[in-house]
């Protein structure tokens, strides 16, 4: 719980974790071969498939590191020097992804849209037919415009044309809808410190049965640290309860994940699901009273966070410290198209089953735009946030 005095951390990632997550791992370091972390192993394994959605043939991983590394494992063990790959480029995060793959030595076919847009999905099929194709290359929800795509028909055309699939779930995973088996994804992955509300440190994925057996094929072999066939045995043995030592796992971070996941699964992740989507029905309606306006459409805009226009002639370094002194830390600008345009709050994980967070942020950022001469008052857009928040939890 953050105290009263202390901002909120309304950014996308990390975010503010529950009272519960934060005890479970506000202890001394367990070892990596104990009992406590033998068992927050194998029940954070079991219950990654779960909140993924996927079968019981798909494989789970987790990594110490971030979302990046995580990005570098599933590219490192599915793509090749010398193979064709389409990224769908809806931003800043896919433009990494596309250029990890560029590393791998991989020709790259990019499918763009302009910032705060996203690729008609014929332009996606366009792309995969215009030769052989190892992967298709999808940002869930790309952090720095706020776009969502709509994975399920990019993915059955994937699946169609027997093409490997990626999807970079870092700000979506547990906070959008996704079903990685019905779907037939390949790699979903994701990072801690996102919609899974846990401190940052560890990169989590989950890996179809079909994407493992694809790493066999592989000419170059990953990183040593990135190899599934490396962490493959040891995750097996974890999920049998055995403990197993290849390189050491962050075991503070396993007991936040096995607590942080017990939580999404007692409010059942449908539940988080439709918890994401009034949130982000709210501070629309919010935002709206503020005179503030989404870079994406509507229909494409994210649930997990805004990312905003700033008002004409205001620029975020005098915006943002204003909203942080009256009680929440919201983001710049990230892509670099509509950097200095825009500003990003984050509304993902425990933050979205917090009604009082959410009111506060709005609260503070009515202030903030007070204090830069925009006469906006909080109490209209703390209405328009109620209502909204009630009308989206009653038609769900
Ligand atoms: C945050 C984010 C990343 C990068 O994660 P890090 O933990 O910062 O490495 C990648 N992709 C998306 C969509 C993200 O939101």
């Amino acid at each position: 719980m953050s105290h009263s005095d202390d901002p909120l951390l309304m950014i996308p990632g990390p975010v503010e974790v529950s009272p519960a997550v934060r005890s479970s791992y506000s202890v001394s370091p367990p070892g990596h071969l104990s009992s406590a972390v033998s068992a927050a192993f194998s029940r954070s394994l079991v219950a990654m498939r779960r909140v993924w959605k996927a079968g019981d043939d798909a494989q789970p991983f987790i990594l110490a590191g971030s979302g990046t590394a995580a990005m570098d494992m599933a590219v490192a063990n599915l793509v090749d020097a010398g193979q064709r790959v389409v990224v769908v480029e809806t931003g800043y995060f896919s433009r990494r992804i596309a250029e990890m793959a560029r590393r791998r030595g991989a020709s790259v076919d990019v499918v763009a849209a302009p910032a705060g847009r996203r690729p008609a999905v014929e332009e996606v099929t366009a792309a995969l037919d215009r030769g052989p194709t190892r992967a298709l290359l999808v940002t869930h929800v790309d952090t720095s415009t706020g776009v969502r795509v709509d994975p399920e028909p990019l993915l059955a055309a994937a699946r169609e044309r027997e093409v490997l699939s990626i999807v970079d779930g870092v700000c979506a995973t547990a906070g959008e809808v996704f079903h990685m088996a019905d779907w037939g994804a390949d790699v979903y992955l994701t990072a801690a410190q996102k919609a899974l509300s846990l401190p940052p440190g560890l990169g989590l994925m989950v890996v179809s049965a079909r994407a493992l057996a694809a790493r066999e094929t592989l000419a170059t072999k990953p990183p040593m640290f990135l190899d599934w066939l490396e962490w493959l045995p040891i995750h097996r043995a974890y999920e049998e309860g055995r403990a197993a030592y290849f390189a050491t796992p962050a075991t503070n971070l396993l007991l936040a994940l096995v607590a942080g996941l017990r939580e999404i699964e007692a409010d059942g992740v449908e539940a988080r699901w439709q918890a994401h989507q009034a949130a982000a029905h709210g501070l629309r309606a919010a935002w709206a009273e503020l005179g503030l306006e989404l870079l994406p459409t509507a229909a494409e805009a994210a649930w997990t966070l805004s990312t905003l226009l700033l008002p004409d002639g205001v620029a975020a370094g005098d915006l943002l410290p204003r909203i942080a002194a009256h009680g929440a830390v919201v983001a710049g600008g990230l892509h670099p198209d509509v950097r200095e345009r825009t500003f990003r709050v984050g509304h993902m994980g425990y933050s979205v089953t917090r009604h009082d967070f959410l009111e506060r942020t709005v609260e503070a950022v009515a202030l903030g735009l007070a204090d830069v001469g925009r006469g906006a008052t909080a109490e209209p857009a703390l209405r328009a946030l109620r209502r909204a928040v009630k009308d989206a939890a009653a038609t769900a």
